[in-house]
């Protein structure tokens, strides 16, 4: 009799970016160059699917109404929502390397279609696959996004990853088989005993450090009370017997003990826990006002937070410097003549000590080329008339980007922020859009210049 084995099958769904292995950004496999593309495609951040030509008819039919359904496609009807649906997935380019590119393959990462396009697709390829083997098919069939945890006979196996992976051309599987009778599947160990049954422990990669974040790092105190919960809750919930509750209990310890959490941060986390749990009504609370979200600076936002909380106002900390803004940038750089929505200084030169400050939401050069130049109205800029008296220049190099704010009326603030710190030797009281309340002063005082003295 052959024993039934586990497999763990990786598949990686032609709509899923990940799957590329480096295509993603290689034109000539994945991307056809487009140069006649409008500018106004730029507007769609990351590249789309091309699902309709991998799978023609796939989505109507997937999107036809179940009877008495009341989803929020009833309101632009199954047919409209199927041509935009269609249009978010085929119409998007990118840029990359100065060159326009529309990706044939694969849906955009982030875009918030994406996940629920490559579960269709992956439903798709399992249907053709499980329908069409000619052996036996598996008795088990547990998918999460890529990841499928299958049980089939052994000598199935080859046979069925073969057929597989011959069902679409645009989607490769790769098998993980047991190993000493254990295989990992998600965050899961799974080890199938000699009686068949599985026990399941918490899964760490060998490449796993139990690097998490340091307790004297500059982040809220909530966000590191977070990770022991999390990591509690993990222990308490994935590890199926007592035993093994028991061990990875005691390793999150070790393991946070060495990451510099103290005693006492474990009994607030489980303090907080337990009163989070018997407080249910938290949530009509919470929605009376609005949150807000605000950086985190250790001791000035705690503060700001009881401010707030006594106005029922729920106030939520984002940490302003992490890894993701200092290294990823999946956009070419915009050069800094270009840039747009912007706090600038401009600091003459020939040793001239005088420096102004503005803002725009125009791109830089073009406000440089206002500031040189008479303008009809009479109301000459500042800059000018200092170029025209004293008979100086300034070069576009020589003028500092102080900040980047999209957003009218907090770029007004920040620009009056600068001037308040900087006091430019150009800048006339009544040019400010904002004007910063006198409250403002002892913070504003304490903060230092970023331009040289004047
Ligand atoms: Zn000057």
């Amino acid at each position: 009799m052959p024993t039934p084995t586990g497999v763990a099958v990786d598949s990686t769904p032609a709509s899923h970016p990940r799957r590329s292995s480096g295509e993603l950004f290689n034109p000539a496999q994945c991307f056809e160059p487009s140069p006649a593309c409008p500018p106004a495609c730029l507007e769609f951040g990351s590249p789309p699917v091309f699902i309709s030509s991998v799978f023609p008819g796939a989505l109507p039919r997937t999107l036809t109404p179940p009877s008495g359904s009341h989803g929020p496609a009833l309101i632009l009807g199954y047919h409209r929502g199927n041509v935009l649906c269609d249009a978010c997935l085929t119409t998007t380019y990118f840029k990359y390397n100065e060159g326009f590119y529309r990706q044939k393959h694969g849906c955009a990462m982030g875009s918030p279609v994406s996940p629920i396009v490559a579960n269709l697709y992956m439903e798709e390829v399992e249907r053709k696959a499980l329908g069409s083997f000619k052996g036996r098919v598996p008795s088990h069939w547990y998918r999460y996004v890529d990841d499928t945890w299958v049980k089939i006979k052994t000598q199935e196996v080859e046979s069925f990853t073969a057929h597989i992976n011959a069902v679409d051309k645009n989607i490769k599987l790769t098998r993980e088989d047991t190993k000493d009778n254990c295989l990992p599947f998600l965050d899961c160990a799974v080890h199938i005993e000699e009686n068949g049954n599985l026990n399941i422990e918490v899964y760490r990669k060998s490449t796993h450090t139990d690097q998490y974040l340091l307790f004297d790092s500059h982040h809220p105190l909530e966000h590191k009370l977070g990770v022991i919960r999390t990591q509690h809750h993990l222990a308490e919930h994935v590890p199926s017997k007592p035993e093994g509750k028991k061990k990875e209990h005691t390793h999150v310890k070790e393991a946070l003990k060495t990451c510099g959490y103290p005693k006492w941060a474990f009994l607030k986390s489980a303090k907080r826990h337990r009163k989070e749990d018997q407080t249910p009504a938290r949530e009509d609370k919470k929605d009376r006002r609005n949150n807000i979200v605000i950086p985190y600076v250790a001791g000035v936002s705690e503060k700001l937070r009881r401010v707030f909380s006594k106005h029922d106002i729920p106030v939520y900390f984002r940490p302003s410097n992490t890894l993701r803004q200092k290294l990823v940038h999946p956009k070419d750089k915009t050069p800094k003549h270009k840039l747009n929505n912007v706090v600038y200084a401009v600091q003459c030169s020939e040793e001239c000590p005088d420096l102004y400050i503005g803002e725009t939401k125009q791109p830089l050069h073009k406000r440089m080329a206002q500031h040189r130049r008479a303008t009809s109205t009479g109301q000459d800029s500042a800059v000018h008339l200092h170029l025209k008296d004293k008979g100086h220049s300034f070069e576009d190099a020589n003028v500092h980007i102080l900040d980047r704010e999209d957003r009218w009326f907090e770029r007004g603030v920040k620009e009056a922020i600068y001037v308040h710190c900087e006091r430019p030797s150009l800048n006339r009281g009544e040019g400010l859009r904002h004007q910063l309340s006198a409250i403002y002063n002892p913070v504003l005082r304490s903060l230092p210049r970023r331009l040289k003295a004047h």
